[in-house]
């Protein structure tokens, strides 16, 4: 059985999309691309410039005008790729606490969401892709081949960002953190355009007390076998 030329990855923040997304990307030797880098790096440039994360006006313009290059990892300091932001390396400033707070609303302008889908969709026709977000499945890509849906509770994904910080030498609380996921799906999830939501031929995988190891094996199980089963 062919393995699914395009695989669609989606769900909420700290699901385990980016780390799960770059194994499987890794193990079939497909590009992988984690969309919610190049929305974070958007909104890196507006609080760069100064620019009101509700003016959406002056976001569209930044969004048309940004050069956002994802590839390979150019330095070994555990990053799953590189990000480039007009040139400069933003791998790391995009993951930044300022970045976090103001993402979901740079993401929810409909203007800046047509700028980044438009590369998103380009660098599909490309090959074999593994592609990683929030609107994959139903917008970006809605004739993927694979979809799935990896989630886990709240309570679980701030569990994950602690630790994940912590291996940083970054110390936010998980109360802090448990807060701006919260926040931050709420606005992921109502707004008007590419709401966060499982496509309706999406395999759920809930990862609450699965290894990365565990979460893995069920994603690309699901990712091999014969016929994903519609839901
Ligand atoms: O996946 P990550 O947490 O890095 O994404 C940051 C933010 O970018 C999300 O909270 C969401 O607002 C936005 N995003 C999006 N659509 C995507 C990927 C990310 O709106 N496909």
């Amino acid at each position: 059985m062919p393995t699914p030329r395009t695989i669609a990855i989606d769900g909420p923040a700290g699901a385990g999309k980016s780390t799960i997304g770059a194994l499987v990307a890794e193990r079939l030797g497909y590009l992988y691309l984690d969309t919610g880098a190049m929305y974070r790096a958007v909104a890196l440039a507006a609080l760069d410039r100064g620019i009101d994360p509700d003016d959406g006006a002056k976001l569209a313009e930044l969004a048309r005008s940004v050069r956002i290059l994802i590839g390979p990892p150019t330095v070994r300091d555990g990053r799953a790729y590189t990000v480039l932001l007009d040139g400069r390396d933003v791998t790391w400033p995009i993951r930044a606490a300022g970045v976090d707070r103001v993402v979901s609303q740079v993401a929810r302008v409909p203007a800046v969401r047509d700028a980044m889908v438009e590369q998103q969709r380009a660098l599909a026709t490309q090959g074999r892709v593994v592609m990683v977000g929030r609107d994959i499945g139903t917008i970006v890509l809605p004739h993927a081949e694979r979809k799935i849906f990896l989630t886990a509770s709240a309570a679980e994904r701030a569990r994950r960002r602690e630790e994940e910080l912590a291996a940083r030498g970054e110390a936010r609380t998980r109360q802090q953190l448990l807060h701006e996921i919260l926040r931050r799906d709420q606005l992921d999830r109502e707004r008007a355009v590419a709401p966060l939501k499982a496509a309706q031929d999406a395999v759920v995988v809930q990862t609450d007390g699965l290894s990365v190891q565990e979460a893995l094996d069920r994603v690309l199980a699901v990712i091999t076998r014969p016929n994903a089963p519609r839901s």
